[in-house]
């Protein structure tokens, strides 16, 4: 065979299949695709692609919600060589006409009630537009009811790109991660390995595929293994606990895990046909991981990745699942911890940059070679940009992005110490520790928590708990309750939005 053909993601994906009748994909609303159909849909999707001039190494910019037709459109992509670049389904045409103009695509894919308004966008850099409601209907979708399904899959080196996703950007501009066809293959086969993936198993598919959790961890992992996935338009706990009964595996980010809990119908019974829960995109609280062990008698495997990186580390499947920890690097992975300065390693235990090594890796960020040089360094590590530490038993720990590090009187607070404390104390859900300028101190920290219903813990009751706990340096000047934390749609709490309203609190009057 053709070493260069067997390197396209689609290739690796379905050569040799033995079975096309096998289930690949089930819809909530009761549709059933086979391994066989998806690779025919593809060819289908791949005809028309290449009908509307996509060729090798061009760009196809998707903004469609969730649906089979879009992961046929992903694979039809792949598969004709072309460069897949999903966009969240939130963003504005203000927003679009940055990703458009950025990346450049030849085909622009869009909801048919959008295309009206993205079509003077996508003139600017003369890419056509083809439309996807999220009914699986559109143009696209008719042209390829009538296309042929046979297509002769493009072949591709190791290190083409098959994706380009852009990061979600909560400081500066959003960059697009360049990922080739060998990161996405190999992170994905070395979790179906390591998280014991066979075709026996059936994944409940609750996550948006515009970003790498349910992209290629769930979807390329599912596909690769031969398993089947349920695909949901959204969490839904209700379903997603009735669904339990027949599935074995839920990837989730921990918003799912403390919803779940939410519900009365949760427990040991209703759990019982799963093997595994998995957790990431965000950092999973010590106190979900134990609920939900309590609760169901699962432990909660809790992993670590990032859009430039696909999967670094992750909890045994074996071994001790250790709440607040993301485990171990993954097989060909290699980790370390860094003074951030200077990139000297660190011994166990101390506190820096994680750095991340391997096949796993993206190429670089799209057309920002000056970006994507400073993110590296020069024996290849990529610097993460979140802090961390690895313990004397070599588990992984993260302590939160570097630029939410609290830097107060010239001295480092890490934000996840202080919120494990506040955490901890009776009456709180969860808690946020936040740096907010302060003119004696450079930086206040700053806390802010949600409280459980019908507590009463305050400002006052949070000082006294933490009083002899921590270093002066590191109490927060100030605590406030809310309501809930801001999210996005990961899951992830949003410190940049915490930072802007708390901003003048310290402010001399
Ligand atoms: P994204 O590129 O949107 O997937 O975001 C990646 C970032 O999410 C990482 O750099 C981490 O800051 C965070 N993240 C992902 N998984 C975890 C986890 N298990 N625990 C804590 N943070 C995580």
């Amino acid at each position: 065979m053709n070493p260069a053909a067997n390197a396209n993601l689609f290739s690796r994906l379905f050569d040799g299949l033995d079975d096309p009748k096998r289930l690949a994909i089930e819809t909530h609303d009761g549709g059933h695709i086979s391994y066989g159909d998806l690779i025919a849909r593809a060819g289908q999707m791949a005809n028309v692609l290449v009908a509307r001039g996509v060729k090798p190494g061009d760009r196809v910019a998707v903004q469609v919600e969730k649906s089979v037709a879009n992961i046929v459109l992903y694979l039809a992509s792949v598969r004709a060589g072309a460069v897949y670049l999903p966009l969240n389904t939130a963003y504005t045409l203000n927003e679009l006409d940055y990703f458009i103009g950025d990346a450049e695509p030849s085909l622009v894919v869009c909801d048919p009630a959008k295309a009206e308004g993205l079509a003077p966008i996508a003139a600017k850099v003369s890419a056509k537009v083809e439309t996807l409601g999220p009914d699986g209907k559109g143009s696209l979708t008719d042209a390829a009811d009538k296309a042929s399904g046979e297509f002769t899959t493009v072949p591709r080196a190791n290190d083409d790109l098959a994706a380009i996703l852009y990061t979600s950007g909560t400081t500066g501009r959003s960059k697009g991660a360049m990922l080739s066809h060998d990161n996405l293959a190999s992170n994905s086969l070395s979790l179906v390995d390591y998280w014991r993936f066979t075709d026996k198993d059936v994944l409940i598919h609750a996550l948006p595929i515009y970003h790498t959790h349910g992209l290629f961890v769930a979807t390329n992992v599912t596909l690769f293994a031969r398993a089947s996935m349920i695909f949901l338009p959204k969490l839904d706990p209700d379903l997603i606990i009735k669904l339990m009964a027949r599935a074995t595996v839920l990837m989730g980010v921990p918003t799912f895990y403390t919803r779940l809990l939410q519900n009365p119908a949760l427990s040991h019974e209703t759990a019982k046909h799963m093997r595994l829960f998995v957790s990431g995109s965000a950092p999973l609280l010590a106190e979900t991981h134990r609920e939900w062990s309590a609760r169901t008698g699962h432990a909660v495997l809790e992993r670590y990745g990032m859009t430039e990186t696909n999967m670094n580390t992750s909890n045994p499947y074996d071994g001790e699942r250790v709440p607040g920890a993301v485990g171990f690097p993954l097989p060909g992975v290699s980790v370390r911890v860094t003074e951030p300065e200077t990139g000297k390693e660190l011994p166990r235990d101390e506190i820096g940059m994680i750095e991340v090594k391997g096949p796993n890796v993206f190429r670089g960020y799209w057309r920002m070679p000056e970006k994507t040089k400073a993110e590296l360094r020069p024996d290849g590590f990529f610097i993460t940009g979140d802090l961390g530490k690895i313990d004397a038993k070599g588990y992984v720990h993260i302590l939160g992005r570097g630029k939410d590090l609290v830097i107060s009187g010239g001295f480092n607070v890490y934000p996840k110490e202080i919120e494990s404390e506040i955490d901890a104390m009776p009456g709180v859900i969860e808690s946020a520790v936040i740096g907010v300028p302060h003119a004696d101190f450079g930086e206040g920290v700053t806390a802010v928590l949600v409280r459980q219903p019908g507590a009463s813990i305050d400002e006052a009751a949070v000082l006294k708990g933490l009083d002899g706990r921590l270093a002066k340096f590191k109490m927060p000047k100030r605590v406030f309750v809310v309501d809930e934390l801001p999210r996005n749609t990961m899951g992830k709490v949003q410190k940049n939005v915490l930072r802007e309203t708390y901003k003048d609190i310290y402010a001399k009057k």
